[in-house]
C-alpha cells in the first residue's frame, strides 16, 4: 500500500467515480458491464453515462453533482474492493471456486437445441424458471441489425430463441437495469407485478459481469436486488466488437449481417446464413481481445449460482458447475423432470472424469493469466 493510499484509508476517505476513472477506466481496464451506471441512475443521481463502451461523467457539472457515495467504485468488478468478502461468501479457496456438483448436460427441447450454442442449457434453465414462475424476467443478450451484441431484459420464454447462442463481444449486461424503474406498467401488469421491487430476474453474464452483480448483492444495493439467479458463462477472453469484425471481414469477406453463428474451437469459426463455414486462426484475433481480459483470473465464473460453458463438454453438451443451493435446486429439478439430459459417465470413471475437467480449467486459468 502506498503512502497516499494508507493516508486515504486512515482518513477513511471513500473512493469515488473519479478514482474509478483514474484506476480503471483511463487505464483501459473497464469491462463495460454497466454496473456503475445502473446503480447511479437507479438512485436518480444523473451523473454518469456510457459513451460507447466507456463510462464517464455526463458533463463537467456532473463532477460537482456527484454525491461521492463511492458505491460505483466498490461494485466495479475490476477493483479489488470486496473481493475478500465475496470469496468468503461464496466459500472460495481456489481458482475455480466452490463447486457443489459438476456435470455435462443438454436440453431435451429440440427447438432450443437448434438455437443453443452448445447444449442449450442456459436457455433451458431460463425456460424452466419462466415456466415454474420462479422468475418474471431475464437479462440476456441479443444481436442488433449489425450483429452487435445488445443486452436486453426479456419477460417471455419465447424471446429466448432470439437470445440463445454466444456473442463474442461485450454485451453490457447490467446496463439495462438503469431503466428498472421505467419498465412500462403494461408489462408489469401482465406479470401481475404491482411493486417493481418485487420483480425477480435471472442474470446471464460473463465472469466479470457476475462479479459485479455479486458485489452489488453483497452490498444490498439497487438495482441488483431484483436479481434472484446468477448464471455465469465460462469465458477465456472477450473481443472488441469493431476490431473483431474488422478482422473477420478482412479475412473472410463476410458481411456481419450475413452471419448465422460463430464459435470457438481452438480457432474461430463463422457459419453464414447460406451455410458456408470459415475458420479463422484465433491468433489473428489477438489485437481485438479486450484489454480488461488480460488481467482477468476467472474462467468459469466463481461468483454465480450456476456456471455453464463448452470447455470439457462432450459434443452437443454444456458443462455445468453448480455453486450454490439455489443453483442445485434448479438443476436437480430440471434433471428429475427430464428438461435436461445428463451425460452419463461410466461409474468407475466419475471421479477421474471430474478431476480431468478441473485440471483442464486450472490449466486454462494459468494460461490466461500468463497471457
Ligand atoms: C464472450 C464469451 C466468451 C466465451 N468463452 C468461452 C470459452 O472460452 N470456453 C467455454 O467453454 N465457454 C465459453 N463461453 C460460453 C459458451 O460460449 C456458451 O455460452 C456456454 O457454453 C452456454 O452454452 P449453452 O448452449 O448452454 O447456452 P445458450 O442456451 O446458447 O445460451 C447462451 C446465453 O448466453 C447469453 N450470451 C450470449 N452472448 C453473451 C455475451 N456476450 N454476454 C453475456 N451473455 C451472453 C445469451 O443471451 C444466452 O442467454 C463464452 C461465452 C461468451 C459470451
Amino acid at each position: 500500500m502506498t503512502e497516499s493510499e494508507s493516508q486515504k484509508l486512515l482518513q477513511n476517505e471513500v473512493k469515488t467515480f473519479e478514482d474509478l476513472e483514474n484506476e480503471i477506466i483511463k487505464s483501459n481496464k473497464c469491462c463495460a458491464c454497466g454496473a456503475c451506471i445502473a446503480y447511479c441512475e437507479s438512485q436518480l443521481f444523473d451523473v454518469i453515462e456510457m459513451n460507447g463502451y466507456i463510462p464517464g461523467f455526463k458533463s463537467e457539472k456532473s463532477v460537482d453533482n456527484c454525491t461521492k457515495c463511492g458505491v460505483c467504485y466498490y461494485i466495479c468488478p475490476q477493483t479489488k474492493a470486496l473481493l475478500k468478502e465475496l470469496n468468503d461468501t461464496y466459500d472460495i479457496e481456489d481458482n475455480i471456486g466452490h463447486i457443489v456438483k459438476i456435470l455435462a448436460a443438454k436440453t431435451t427441447n429440440s427447438a432450443l437445441k437448434k438455437v443453443g450454442q452448445n447444449g442449450g442449457v442456459v436457455s433451458a434453465i431460463l425456460t424452466h424458471l419462466f415456466e415454474r414462475r420462479k422468475i418474471d424476467a431475464a437479462i440476456v443478450s441479443e444481436f442488433d441489425h449489425n450483429f452487435e451484441p445488445v443486452p436486453k431484459i426479456i419477460f417471455d420464454k419465447e424471446d429466448l430463441f432470439k437470445s440463445a447462442g454466444t456473442r463474442y463481444s461485450i454485451s453490457s449486461q447490467i446496463f439495462p437495469l438503469k431503466n428498472l424503474y421505467s419498465i412500462p406498467q403494461e408489462i408489469l401488469m401482465k406479470k401481475k407485478i404491482f411493486d417493481i421491487d418485487q420483480l425477480r430476474i435471472a442474470f446471464i453474464g460473463t465472469p466479470c459481469q457476475c462479479r459485479a452483480v455479486s458485489k452489488m448483492k453483497f452490498l444490498h444495493v439497487k438495482p441488483a436486488h431484483v436479481i434472484k439467479y446468477i448464471i455465469g458463462l465460462f469465458c477465456f477472453e472477450n473481443f472488441n466488437y469493431t476490431q473483431l469484425y474488422d478482422i473477420l471481414v478482412r479475412k473472410t469477406n463476410v458481411d456481419p449481417t450475413k452471419i448465422k453463428k460463430t464459435w470457438i474451437k481452438k480457432n474461430f469459426f463463422i457459419q453464414t446464413r447460406d451455410n458456408k463455414e470459415f475458420e479463422i486462426d484465433i491468433k489473428t484475433l489477438d489485437p481485438a481481445v479486450r484489454n480488461n481480459c488480460h488481467e482477468c483470473d476467472e474462467f468459469t465464473g466463481r461468483f454465480t449460482d450456476i456456471s455453464v460453458g463448452a470447455s470439457g463438454a462432450p459434443e452437443g453438451f454444456s458443462m455445468i458447475l453448480i455453486r450454490t443451493d439455489n443453483g442445485e435446486k434448479v438443476i436437480n429439478n430440471m434433471l428429475s423432470k427430464g428438461i435436461i439430459e445428463q451425460f452419463i459417465v461410466p461409474f468407475k470413471n466419475t471421479i477421474e472424469w471430474k478431476n480431468k475437467k478441473l485440471d483442464w480449467y486450472n490449466k486454462l486459468i494459468s494460461l490466461k493469466t500468463k497471457k
